[in-house]
């Protein structure tokens, strides 16, 4: 679904992806893993063009996309993206967040976006909270609806960056679990994340980044538990 080819990216003197080619495929979840500052942000950020690159391409299902010719809007409304902050807009309710893509994007009509909205929010257990606005739920309660917001476009593919840091630690666990069941429904997911367990349970593929290389990538068990390069292992026992 997604290929990264020599992707290299700089702000000012300081080049933070020096030449990254990454693979995600169609089903596959992925988890970027990394010291803060190794460059997972970014890296996302490029694959969501929301970051311009200074070199590589940038590949969505066999398409080009980081050509300048293509629109960016296009490309965008295919991928579904979370961030660890601020993804609901403020000012709209649940509802009126989850299907606000479909309805200016996608345009699809008010009564079908807000059925299909309701029946998702509904799968992940807030239907009751539809009318609410976002400053009246949980901080992991906002995350479910940022991830039911970026999934109720049906994107390729699922950008998925630290999204629960920010939470309260009896509040991971609900957001891990809402991508757990769009990971075993065969979601097509690359998420940084800093949750070890969780990626070793969840995802197919664990990438290890460091000073913007990727040093080393591999089924979860091998990397998490025998890493081959120095650099994963002393990342690693950081986390030990
Ligand atoms: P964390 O685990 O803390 O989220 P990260 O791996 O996501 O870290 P990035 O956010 O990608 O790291 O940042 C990589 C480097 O790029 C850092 O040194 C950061 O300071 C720098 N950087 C990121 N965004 C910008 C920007 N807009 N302008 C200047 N420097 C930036
Ligand atoms: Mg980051």
């Amino acid at each position: 679904v997604l290929s990264l080819r020599g992707i290299r990216k700089s702000f000012g003197d300081v080049e933070v992806l020096r030449g990254i080619d990454l693979d995600v495929r169609r089903h596959e979840v992925v988890a970027l893993i990394g010291a803060s500052g190794s460059g997972k942000s970014t890296l996302l950020r490029t694959a969501n063009l929301l970051e311009p690159i200074d070199d590589g391409q940038v590949f969505l299902s066999g398409t080009d996309v980081s050509d300048p010719r293509v629109k960016l809007d296009a490309v965008r409304a295919r991928i579904g993206v979370v961030f660890q902050h601020y993804n609901l807009f403020p000012h709209l309710s649940v509802l009126g967040n989850v299907t606000l893509a479909g309805r200016t994007v996608h345009r699809r009509g008010k009564a079908a976006a807000e059925r299909q909205a309701l029946e998702l929010l509904d799968q992940v257990g807030l239907a009751d909270k539809a009318r609410e606005f976002p400053d009246r739920l949980s901080g992991g309660q906002q995350q479910r609806v940022a991830i039911v917001r970026a999934i109720a476009t049906d994107p390729e593919l699922l950008l998925l960056d630290e999204i629960t840091s920010a939470l309260d630690p009896e509040l991971v666990g609900e957001v891990l679990e809402l991508v757990r069941t769009l990971a075993q429904g065969g979601s097509t997911i690359l998420m940084a994340t800093h949750e070890m367990a969780f990626a070793r349970d969840v995802a197919h593929r664990v990438v290890f980044l460091d000073g913007g290389l990727i040093v080393e990538q591999g089924a979860p068990e091998r990397l998490l538990n025998h890493p081959e390069q120095e650099r994963t292992r002393e990342f690693l026992t950081r986390f030990s």
